[in-house]
């Protein structure tokens, strides 16, 4: 994709700092880590989001996910990882190639999780039946 940021990364037009890559996957710090060793993890080819990847390449790509959880946690003796993705610009997606966010997190670092609550009565079931309806 000629306009894609990461597409551009991959090529090397735009420098990052690289810090693991195969035949279809590469790793690299975030511009703007959230902690020290946050990285972002994705397909070298172009894919949108979660939506659009084949299979096989988003078995690929949760491989080096988890690889590169362990190294990050090792490297920045890291308390925990979260792993982020966001789709779509409602859920939070700035750049619009696939990318899982591999963040250290820090004992009492202060970030809020998310906000959660239960469901009123009925709820729950209702929303069962609908989402395994949309996978018949
Ligand atoms: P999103 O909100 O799309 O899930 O996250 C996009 C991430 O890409 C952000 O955390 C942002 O800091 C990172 N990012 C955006 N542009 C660049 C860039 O040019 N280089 C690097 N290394 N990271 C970038
Ligand atoms: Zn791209």
């Amino acid at each position: 994709m000629k306009e894609c940021i990461f597409c551009k990364i991959i090529s090397g037009e735009i420098p990052s700092y690289k810090v693991y890559e195969d035949r279809e996957t590469l790793a690299f710090l975030d511009i703007n880590p959230v902690h020290e060793g946050h990285t972002l993890v994705i397909p070298k080819d172009h894919f949108e989001n979660i939506y659009s990847i084949p299979p096989e390449t988003l078995a690929r790509l949760s491989l080096t996910t988890q690889k590169m959880a362990i190294a990050v946690k090792n490297a920045v003796e890291a308390d925990g990882i979260n792993i982020i993705m966001n789709n779509e610009k409602d859920a939070g997606q700035i750049v619009f190639h696939a990318h899982f966010h591999v963040i250290p997190r820090r004992h009492n670092d202060g970030l809020a999780n998310w906000p959660q609550k239960p469901y009123e009565a009925g709820v729950a079931s209702t929303l069962q039946e609908k989402i395994k309806h949309t996978l018949e």
